[in-house]
C-alpha cells in the first residue's frame, strides 16, 4: 500500500482529448509510479457528478467546437459549480485548449451562439471564423526561468481579464491570441494552456510542479524524489530547437 496517494478526475476522457492530451495523464501516472506514489484516475464523463471533495487533481483536454458544445451544456448543468468550489479550495487543475476555453467565462465558436464557461479563468475566447487562419504549430513559452514546449492548434483567441495571470510569455508561436505575447492562464492552482503535445511528457518540470502542489495541499509536504529525466530533457531541447528553427 503506497504511503502517498492522489486522486485525479479525468474530465470527458472520450470527448476532450485531442492531439495526444491523454499523454498528460500517462505522464502524471508514471511520475507517481516511479516514486511509489499511488495516483488513482477517475473518469468523469457527461452526466456524471463531480464530487469535489474526492479529488486532488483535475484534468480536461482539448476538443473541437462540436464536442465543446456538448461539454459546455454538461458543465452548466452538472459540474461547473462543484469544479469552481474545488479550485477555490486549491485543488490542482490543468485545462488544455478547448477545456481551457470552457473553464473561462465564455467561448464564441466559429458558428453558433456563445458557449458559457464556468468562469475559473477571468478570460474570454473568440473564434475568428473559418476564413481566418488557425493558430497552428510548435510553441515555446518562458515559464519560471525556463521553457515549456508543445504544439498548438486552435481557432479561438483568448483574452485575459485582470483576475488571472498568463502561464508564460510566448517565445515562439501564437499563445493565447497571437497579439499580447501571453500564453495560458493561472488562477490559484488552476492552469489553462494551449500547449498540446502532449504537454507534460515533454515538460517534466511542469508535471512535477503540479504533483508538488497536490502533495503540499494534501499532506503539507511535497518532497519529490528526483527522476532521471534525461530522455525528457533531450525531447524538450529538441522541441525548443525545432520551434525556434521553424519559427512556428
Ligand atoms: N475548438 C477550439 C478552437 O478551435 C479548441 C481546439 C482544441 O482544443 N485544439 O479554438
Amino acid at each position: 500500500m503506497a504511503e502517498l496517494s492522489l486522486t485525479l478526475a479525468y474530465l470527458y476522457p472520450e470527448l476532450m482529448s485531442v492531439y495526444g492530451d491523454l499523454g498528460n495523464i500517462t505522464a502524471l501516472r508514471k511520475r507517481c509510479d516511479w516514486r511509489g506514489i499511488e495516483l488513482k484516475i477517475e473518469p468523469v464523463d457527461i452526466g456524471q457528478p463531480f464530487h469535489s471533495a474526492s479529488y486532488d487533481l483535475v484534468f480536461v483536454g482539448g476538443g473541437q467546437d462540436k464536442e465543446q458544445k456538448l461539454v459546455a451544456g454538461d458543465l452548466q448543468d452538472h459540474k461547473g459549480e462543484a469544479i469552481r468550489m474545488a479550485v477555490e479550495e486549491d485543488v490542482v487543475l490543468l485545462a488544455v485548449c478547448g477545456g481551457y476555453q470552457l473553464f473561462a467565462r465564455y467561448y464564441r465558436p466559429a458558428d453558433g451562439p456563445d458557449l458559457p464557461g464556468i468562469g475559473i479563468f477571468d478570460a474570454v475566447t473568440i473564434h475568428k471564423g473559418r476564413r481566418v487562419a488557425r493558430c497552428i504549430g510548435n510553441i515555446a513559452i518562458e515559464w519560471q526561468g525556463g521553457t515549456l514546449v508543445g504544439f498548438e492548434n486552435h481557432g479561438g483567441r483568448t483574452y485575459l481579464g485582470p483576475n488571472c495571470q498568463p502561464l508564460g510569455k510566448v517565445l515562439v508561436g501564437f499563445g493565447n491570441n497571437g497579439e499580447d505575447g501571453g500564453e495560458g492562464a493561472v488562477y490559484r492552482n488552476a492552469y489553462g494552456t494551449y500547449l498540446h503535445g502532449s504537454l507534460l511528457p515533454k515538460n517534466p518540470r511542469f508535471a512535477d510542479h503540479l504533483l508538488r502542489l497536490a502533495l503540499q495541499r494534501k499532506y503539507g509536504q511535497a518532497d519529490l524524489v528526483p527522476l532521471n529525466d534525461e530522455l525528457e530533457t533531450r525531447a524538450h531541447g529538441a522541441a525548443v530547437y525545432l520551434a525556434k528553427s521553424k519559427g512556428r
